[in-house]
């Protein structure tokens, strides 16, 4: 297993397949002023693939497809067929916000897609529309039923708490996890790519602290699970009697960097060496090379990434990414 300069085992990779997203959540994308990568200065399928086996070479077993939303590539089931099928991929998952699943969700798992996170900030559709923009409550929740129905489980939500929109909704999704064995996660707000969503991230954070304080105002008091999965970056805990779990992921008030397993591959083609910072590393141009040698010289640029990826990140001294947003990261 590749392990970095800090010891730390990196062994799980984020692909982001695509930069443009069918919701406009008001701490991730503008409604104006947005330019997408053209089709060209995308990964293919084949390409994907490839570094998919280099990192399976390198070590790496897990892999989540991410994006902008990964359901808006229309070669999204031969992306997934194509990597699940590399021998030693331990699990394919994605992240998605479910708008487009409710028919996509079971050729997905045919083909061979293992679990999936849906992001959904609140179950009041007046607040998904405020808060998720183009976002339909109804849409989403036919795309999680699809999802479970599927056989896509456990279901993991997440919803990104933000100060004047959805932080009362927490108990409601909180309540959630009594009746279905699902894992509902609050994530606290991150600023990235230093535009008008960094700022609105900064002015409506609310810590887990405050997230979890509400729920169990609500709800009573929640118990702590041991941690099964120590690169895991939710603390997990269950409300009495319930079935499903709570998570709390805290990289502002509780930073998890010291436990980071995980590099990211933009669409664009870079190994993103840590989500709150902006060095990369260009893979697209070893895949275009035509040099014959492209699954060694990929091989050789991820061992370069992991040796070289930061150690923590610099929130709390008001710094972040300034190059990309979530969405163009792949979150
Ligand atoms: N479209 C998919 C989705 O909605 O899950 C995948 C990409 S999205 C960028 C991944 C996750 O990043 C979502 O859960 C989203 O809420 C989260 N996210 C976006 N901007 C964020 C921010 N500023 N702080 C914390 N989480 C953020």
């Amino acid at each position: 297993m590749p392990r970095d300069s800090f010891n730390r085992e990196i062994d799980y990779l984020r692909i982001s397949v695509i930069d443009r997203c069918n919701m406009r959540c008001v701490y991730c994308m503008p409604l104006e002023g947005l330019r997408f990568l053209p089709n060209p200065e995308l990964l293919t399928p084949a390409e994907i693939e490839l570094v998919v086996r280099a990192g399976v070479e390198v070590g790496f077993r897990k892999f989540r497809l991410t994006g902008g939303e990964p359901t808006l590539r229309a070669d999204l089931i031969d992306i997934v067929e194509r990597i699940t099928r590399v021998d030693g991929v331990a699990g394919v998952a994605m992240t998605t916000n479910a708008m487009l699943l409710e028919n996509l969700a079971q050729p997905l798992q045919q083909a061979g897609l293992a679990r999936i996170n849906v992001h959904l900030d609140s179950l009041n559709p007046d607040t998904v529309e405020r808060q998720m923009r183009w976002g339909n409550f109804d849409r989403v929740w036919r795309g999680i039923m699809a999802a479970e129905e599927a056989g896509l489980t456990p279901i993991k939500l997440n919803a990104v708490v933000t100060a004047g929109y959805n932080e009362s909704d927490v108990v409601d999704l909180a309540r959630l996890t009594i009746e279905r064995d699902w894992h509902v996660r609050f994530i606290e707000l991150m600023p990235l790519g230093g535009g008008e969503c960094a700022t609105l991230s900064v002015k409506r954070y609310v810590s887990n602290i405050e997230t979890r304080r509400r729920i169990e105002a609500q709800l009573g008091p929640i118990d702590e699970l041991p941690t099964e999965n120590l690169s895991d970056e939710a603390r997990n805990y269950r409300l009495k009697g319930a079935r499903g779990v709570i998570g709390f992921i805290s990289p502002v008030s509780e930073p998890y960097c010291g436990t980071c397993n995980r590099m990211r591959l933009t669409a664009d083609g870079k190994f993103h060496l840590c989500l709150l910072n902006d060095d990369e590393l260009d893979v697209r141009r070893a895949l275009r090379s035509g040099s014959g040698r492209e699954l060694a010289e990929v091989g050789q640029i991820l061992r370069r990434a992991v040796e070289m990826k930061p150690t923590g990140h610099h929130l709390l001294e008001g710094r972040s990414t300034r190059d990309r947003s979530m969405y163009q990261i792949g979150g």
